[in-house]
């Protein structure tokens, strides 16, 4: 393993911030909780910073600002331009600048957060050291219109470190003391920001390592409901870069995506309009389309590795066939702009399902 750290590319500021903080939330964080007990109020306040924070970087800086995938007036881009600096990942200027880079030159040496570097790389390391030319931010003119996008990047550190850190604590001490300080500083401060920054890093990291393809395999983006769980829905993610524009990322109804239906939420309210969804005939035809590349890929494969039983590739074919059809049946509704029903889609996906499943299943014969 090679241990050599490439200090000249070291970004100190950032190094020095984030080794503090990670070190003060779990270390003094857990400490200061086997001591002492924190009264019920700050246990909600940390509930309520984890959510709102964690919420304002998925919802706010990313499927508002950098993908705009829905309108929000001034009240939701104000409370998630506070509470996204509180997660203390940069100003919302430079998230999306890095995040929209990242959709478009994904895997590539231009992706700021490059998974084909490694995991660490695209975890953490990517703000730890300084990339050899600094990138200019010249791809959010868009966000520079807005006078609370400015004034948030003007004053980034003084929001973070007023709301992040010092309001909780002074919540605190007004409540308990200077114990209620520290429950304050460390619990809700620190130990908090510490979990939202790993839970979205690992949008950048594990969800292009962990889950299936379902959508493309043009990029390593992958969908893990796991993955969803600990990003605030966000582990859709081979969805979202085959569609960034769709406000949501789990497009499924179960999927497990809190960013999706707190949008939803803010809409009734009339806080947020404008609600970008990719339409679904054009969701079942990329899967359909990919579900068909996969199927021809692994027979190709499996027959050149050995013999196959004429039983499982006839039955293959059989369902690839059907899925031909199928998209011939798509693309004329597309066409004719003919309304697709609902049990058209419920079929369509029936089989493609199927055919995922035979695929799953097909083992070439033992020699
Ligand atoms: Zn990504
Ligand atoms: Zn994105």
């Amino acid at each position: 393993m090679n241990l050599r750290i490439p200090f000249h590319r070291v970004n100190w500021v950032n190094t020095s911030f984030l080794f503090v903080i990670t070190s003060v939330g779990i270390i003094a964080g857990p400490i200061f909780l086997l001591k002492n007990s924190v009264s019920p109020l700050m246990w909600g306040l940390f509930a309520f910073y984890m959510i709102a924070t964690g919420l304002s970087i998925t919802l706010g800086y990313h499927r508002l600002f950098s993908h705009l995938s829905f309108k929000a007036k001034w009240p939701v881009r104000l409370a998630t331009l506070v509470f996204g600096a509180c997660a203390f990942e940069n100003s919302v200027i430079h998230w999306a600048s890095d995040h929209r880079r990242h959709h478009k030159h994904v895997d590539k040496d231009e992706d700021p957060y490059d998974i084909s570097k490694g995991f660490f790389w695209a975890h953490i390391g990517w703000i730890l050291f300084k990339l050899d030319a600094e990138q200019p931010i010249d791809n959010v003119k868009d966000l520079r219109r807005d006078a609370l996008v400015r004034l948030q990047d003007k004053f980034y550190v003084w929001i973070a470190v007023l709301a992040g850190l010092v309001l909780p604590a002074a919540i605190g001490y007004i409540e308990g003391g200077a114990v209620g300080a520290w429950a304050g500083f460390l619990v809700v401060g620190a130990l908090r920001v510490v979990l939202v920054q790993q839970c979205t890093f690992f949008i950048n990291s594990l969800c292009h390592m962990i889950g299936n393809q379902p959508y493309s395999t043009r990029c390593s983006a992958r969908d893990s409901w796991i993955m969803a769980l600990v990003t605030y829905g966000e582990g859709y993610h081979n969805y979202h870069h085959e569609f960034q524009h769709d406000y949501r990322n789990g497009v499924k109804p179960w999927n497990f995506d809190p960013t999706k239906w707190s949008i939803m939420i803010l809409e009734k309210f009339g806080l947020v309009s404008d609600l970008r969804r990719v339409p679904t005939t054009k969701i079942v035809g990329a899967e359909m389309v990919e579900a068909k590349r996969k199927a021809e890929a692994r027979l190709a494969e499996l027959s050149q590795q050995g013999s196959l039983s004429e039983q499982a590739v006839a039955k293959i074919e059989e369902l690839v066939a059907q899925l031909s059809k199928n998209l011939e049946e798509l693309e004329q509704m597309v066409t004719e702009k003919v309304e697709t029903s609902r049990e058209n889609v419920k079929r369509w996906r029936k089989e493609t399902k199927e055919l995922i499943a035979q695929l799953g299943a097909l083992r070439p014969l033992p020699a």
